[in-house]
C-alpha cells in the first residue's frame, strides 16, 4: 500500500506554497488522479490526497501543495528538502480524468488554488488537445504570487495560440488582464465567458472544477442554471468536479 519515495526537487512559488517532485515506484497512472502522501507518527498514519501535476509518462511524481495553517500534514510536508523522504501511495486514484468527461467542443478547466494543478497533468497528454477545439483554463488566486506553473501556461498560449484560452481571477488586488472577480459570479455575471471569448452550453461545452469546496457548489448552481448537469457515470452530464476539502 506504502512505498518510500524521496524528494528529488521542490519549488517554492511563495512562503506557503511549493511543489515537489518525488521519486517513488507507483504503478501506472491517469492524468488528473491523485496519490495519498503520508507520515508514520508514533505508530498512527496521517494520509493525504495529492493531485499528480506531471504527465503519466514521466519518472517522478509532481505534487502542488499549500501549507494549510495548523493542518496536519501539510506543513511537514513545507518542510521537506532533497534528498527527504516520504511515503507515498502505491497506486493512484480518481475519477477526474479525461476518459470520464464525455463528447464537447470546449473543454473548460477551472481550478482554485492549488486545484489547478492536475489540469497540468492533462494539458501534457495528447489526448486534450486532441479531443477539444478550445480548451480554457481558469486559475482563482488571491493574490498574483499565488499562481504557480506561469511557465506552463505561456507554453500552451505559444504552442495553441487559438485553441487555448487563459483567465486568472486574482481576487484580492488589481493585475493586468486578470478578472477581480470570483469564479461564480465572473461565470453569473457573464465576465468570465467574455474575457475567454467562449460561451457556456450544455451543447459545447464540458467543464470540469477542481479546489475550494465552496466555490465548486456555488458555481455548480449557476451552471445548472445555464443548463450544464453534473457528470455522473450513470448520467453523463457537462459538470465534472473533485473538491479538496
Ligand atoms: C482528491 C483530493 C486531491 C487533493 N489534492 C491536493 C493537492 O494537489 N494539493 C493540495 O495542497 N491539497 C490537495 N488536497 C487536500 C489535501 O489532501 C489536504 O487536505 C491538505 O494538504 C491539508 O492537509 P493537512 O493535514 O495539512 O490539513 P488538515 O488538518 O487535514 O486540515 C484540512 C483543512 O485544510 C484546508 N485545506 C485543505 N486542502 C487545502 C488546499 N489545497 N488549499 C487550501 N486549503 C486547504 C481546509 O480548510 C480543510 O478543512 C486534495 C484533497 C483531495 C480530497
Amino acid at each position: 500500500m506504502w512505498t518510500e519515495g524521496k524528494v528529488i526537487e521542490r519549488i517554492d512559488w511563495n512562503d506557503e506554497l511549493f511543489s515537489l517532485r518525488i521519486k517513488a515506484d507507483i504503478t501506472p497512472f491517469i492524468a488528473g488522479q491523485f496519490i495519498k502522501l503520508s507520515e508514520l507518527r508514533e505508530g498512527k498514519r496521517v494520509a493525504r490526497a495529492y493531485s499528480l501535476v506531471n504527465p503519466p509518462d514521466t519518472d517522478y511524481l509532481e505534487v502542488l501543495a499549500i501549507k494549510v495553517e495548523h493542518g496536519l500534514l501539510s506543513p511537514n510536508l513545507h518542510q521537506l528538502s532533497v534528498g527527504d523522504a516520504i511515503d507515498v501511495s502505491s497506486s493512484a486514484a480518481g475519477f477526474m480524468v479525461l476518459d470520464e468527461v464525455p463528447e464537447g467542443k470546449h473543454l473548460w478547466l477551472i481550478g482554485t488554488g492549488t486545484g489547478i494543478g492536475p489540469y497540468f497533468s492533462m494539458l501534457e497528454t495528447a489526448q486534450a488537445w486532441q479531443r477539444f477545439e478550445k480548451i480554457a483554463l481558469v486559475y482563482g488566486v488571491r493574490k498574483i504570487k499565488d499562481i504557480a506553473y506561469k511557465d506552463l501556461i505561456d507554453k500552451y498560449q505559444a504552442e495553441h495560440p487559438t485553441q487555448f484560452q487563459f483567465q486568472a481571477m486574482v481576487t484580492r488586488e488589481d493585475c493586468a488582464g486578470a478578472l477581480k472577480s470570483r469564479i461564480p459570479e465572473a461565470l453569473a455575471n457573464g465576465s468570465l465567458e467574455q474575457g475567454l471569448g467562449l460561451t457556456l452550453s450544455a451543447e459545447h461545452s464540458q467543464v470540469i472544477m477542481c479546489g475550494n469546496p465552496e466555490m465548486i457548489t456555488d458555481a455548480q448552481v449557476i451552471l445548472e442554471q445555464k443548463g450544464l448537469k453534473k457528470n455522473l457515470r450513470r448520467k453523463p452530464g457537462q459538470v465534472t468536479v473533485e473538491r479538496y476539502w
